[in-house]
């Protein structure tokens, strides 16, 4: 019986990259994520047809636990079982601390932490009696360091390296791993929307804003690419890779090198 994996905000950017990835290596998918419900259906088919595997869909909003619940466990009525947890959903915000909406500090946290560890807690009895499973959180370079406007996002991502950290060594002996990935920028829908923002902010082309952004922080001054961290995603998850654990690995163009 082929492996299963749950990618978790797959209908989109790194996600999607991340999904197409693990099904080009033979993984079934179980996608997930907000979209339009016509464009949610041809991505299930055609990362299907592409790969030869099988493909579902789960609506699950990552800030509800018992929705992540039931992801998982339709994972298990799909395919047979669950092995693979890609906490990806993710949303960003940006505002002074002070300007800082609360709900939106609440919905980050839900979302980009507390998603992660009710994924985490739903899948990690199945890997413990099957004696097999990776769990790959993607956290951010702003998982190691920290930018101004981005409270919620960094305390959320440096959070979820800990839990990582955690998770990892409760489960050492037992065929299950749990690592993140701290990618750079990635030119996907939400760092698209910080481009547009900087454009408008300093009255520059689109271009010249990705060249800023880029300069600001990455050495490299290029984008990280879904495909290159799908790449690395395929690696967390094959046996070379089976003594990693709690591992934060960057792929971000030298940003946190420095
Ligand atoms: P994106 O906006 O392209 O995709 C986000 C995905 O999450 C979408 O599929 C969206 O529908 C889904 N999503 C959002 N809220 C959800 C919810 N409540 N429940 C279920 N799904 C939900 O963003 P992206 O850039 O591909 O980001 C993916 C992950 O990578 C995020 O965790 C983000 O923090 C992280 N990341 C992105 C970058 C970057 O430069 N783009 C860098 C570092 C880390």
């Amino acid at each position: 019986m082929s492996k299963s994996a749950i990618v978790t905000g797959s209908t989109s950017g790194i996600g999607l990259g991340i999904a197409n990835s693990l099904a080009a290596a033979g993984f079934n998918i179980m996608l997930n994520g907000f979209g339009d419900a016509a464009e949610i259906e041809k991505i299930k088919n055609e990362v299907a047809s592409k790969h030869g595997v099988k493909t579902a869909y789960s609506p699950a909003d990552i800030s509800k636990p018992a929705d992540i619940r039931k992801m998982v466990a339709d994972t298990v009525e799909a395919f047979g079982s669950v092995d693979v947890l890609v906490n990806n959903a993710g949303i960003q915000f940006t505002a002074n601390t002070e300007d800082f909406p609360d709900e939106k500090w609440d919905q980050i946290i839900a979302i980009n932490l507390s998603g992660a560890f009710h994924g985490a807690k739903a899948v990690i009895p199945h890997f413990k009696k099957q004696g097999w499973g990776r769990i790959i959180n993607i956290a951010s370079a702003h998982g190691l360091v920290g930018s101004t406007h981005k409270v919620a996002y960094v305390a959320a991502k440096h959070g979820i390296i800990g839990m990582t950290k955690v998770v990892a060594i409760e489960a050492a002996n037992d065929g299950v791993t749990c690592n993140a990935i701290c990618p750079g920028w990635v030119l996907t829908p939400l760092v698209q929307k910080q481009v547009d923002a900087r454009a408008a902010e300093h009255k520059i082309s689109n271009e010249e804003a990705k060249r800023e952004l880029l300069a600001e922080k990455e050495p490299s001054l290029k984008f990280t690419t879904p495909e290159e961290l799908g790449a690395l995603a395929v690696f967390l998850c094959s046996d070379a890779a089976a003594n990693v654990r709690g591992q934060a690995w960057a792929m971000d163009g030298g940003w946190t090198a420095q």
